[in-house]
């Protein structure tokens, strides 16, 4: 490791600034459980405009930001088996920083574990806007399909990951008639993974052209304005929220079957309120959705591996993030935009 200089550029999120802020940031040297990463890609999430803007709380700052992330592993810490995690190789991070200990840990939730003190990667400690990251236990890595490039894997770890997991665990089969809203990063992922397993989907989205989207993996049923179909209140067993603004929970509490289900997976908004006399009536369900485990991320990337899921990858480069950011704020990424530092 004598050859890596000992800082490099990254791109932090500083409470205040409102945007962005590129600093020189170290390259760590790991030792015990740690590695190193040379980030290869790393994909950029609306969840960063919601922390730069702060309207999704996280504890500290000055941290790298940028939490999907894929690399080659470099340089490992003295405890970590060589065997199992190999310097050369293709990893992708599962970004929640899980303990391994706490009783969501033990319990197959690695998603939701309590002894990361909420800190995940590039959302508490530092992510993927850099060309080094230091991985700090070993096991957050899990091996890429060969098939699968670095910037697929990147999107896949949280784009694909996360509505994998709110439709994997929902009950979703082939007879269920699903309403779903955006199109965007996750959205995009979620039709597909949403028609594997076969339910009938209308797909909302504000923005015109994700009509292409819509059409490519062919929802059944495409608008920007669920108002102008012939839907009628209460019609569908799922909603799938990949906004999360109070307008379109509204909407999915108007929609949604007595019985069925609302997933707010979108972070658009804080906090949301509901219409008890009306969910408590009906026995509406809302459930929240984090990320998934780790275990998830490798079927996931299995998913996109064997082609089933195939996520819209755009790439750009390291010195591009601040413009890259305010397109994807101003809606004009279409699918998911990876960076290639
Ligand atoms: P994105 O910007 O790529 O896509 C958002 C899409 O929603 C766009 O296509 C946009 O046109 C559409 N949209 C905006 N307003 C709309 C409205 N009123 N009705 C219908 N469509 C609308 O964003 P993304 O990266 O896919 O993230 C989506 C949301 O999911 C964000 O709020 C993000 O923070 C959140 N998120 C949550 C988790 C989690 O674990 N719960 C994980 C990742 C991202
Ligand atoms: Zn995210």
């Amino acid at each position: 490791m004598s050859a890596l200089s000992k800082t490099q550029a990254g791109y932090i999120f500083k409470k205040g600034a409102g945007h962005i802020v590129k600093a020189e940031v170290p390259i760590p040297k790991p030792t015990g459980a740690q590695s190193l990463l040379r980030v290869k890609a790393a994909g950029m999430c609306h969840s960063d405009l919601h922390v730069i803007g702060e309207t999704l709380e996280v504890p500290t700052d000055g941290y790298v930001l940028g939490h999907e992330i894929a690399g080659e592993l470099v340089e490992i810490g003295d405890s970590v088996n060589p065997e199992v995690f190999k310097v050369g190789g293709r990893y992708a991070v599962h970004g929640l920083n899980s303990c391994g200990s706490c009783e969501m840990c033990r319990t197959g939730h690695d998603n939701d574990c309590t002894g990361n003190e909420s800190k995940w990667y590039g959302l508490g400690i530092s992510g993927g806007y850099q060309q080094y990251l230091l991985v700090p236990n070993s096991h957050h890595l899990l091996p890429i399909p060969d098939n699968v490039s670095y910037e697929v894997a990147a999107a896949t770890s949280d784009a694909v990951l996360t509505p994998y997991h709110a439709i994997k665990n929902s009950g979703v089969t082939p007879s269920s008639k699903v309403l779903m809203f955006g199109l965007g990063g996750l959205g995009s992922n979620a039709l597909q993974i949403l028609k594997a397993f076969g339910a009938y989907v209308v797909a909302v989205d504000v923005k015109p052209a994700s009509k292409a989207i819509a059409d490519e993996f062919k929802a059944d049923e495409f608008y920007t304005d669920i108002s102008q179909s012939s839907w009628k209140p209460a019609s569908f067993d799922y909603c799938f929220d990949f906004v999360s603004l109070q307008v379109t929970f509204d909407i999915c509490q108007k929609y949604i079957k007595s019985h069925g289900t609302i997933f707010p997976v979108g972070l658009g908004s804080s906090k949301l309120t509901f219409d008890l006399g009306n969910l408590a009536l009906r026995e509406v369900k809302i459930v929240g959705n984090f990320w998934g485990t780790s275990q998830e991320q490798i079927e996931a990337m299995e998913l996109v591996s064997s082609g089933r899921v195939k996520p819209q990858v755009h790439t750009t480069e390291l010195e591009n993030l601040p413009e890259s950011l305010e397109k994807l704020e101003e809606g004009k990424i279409n699918g998911r935009l990876v960076m290639l530092p």
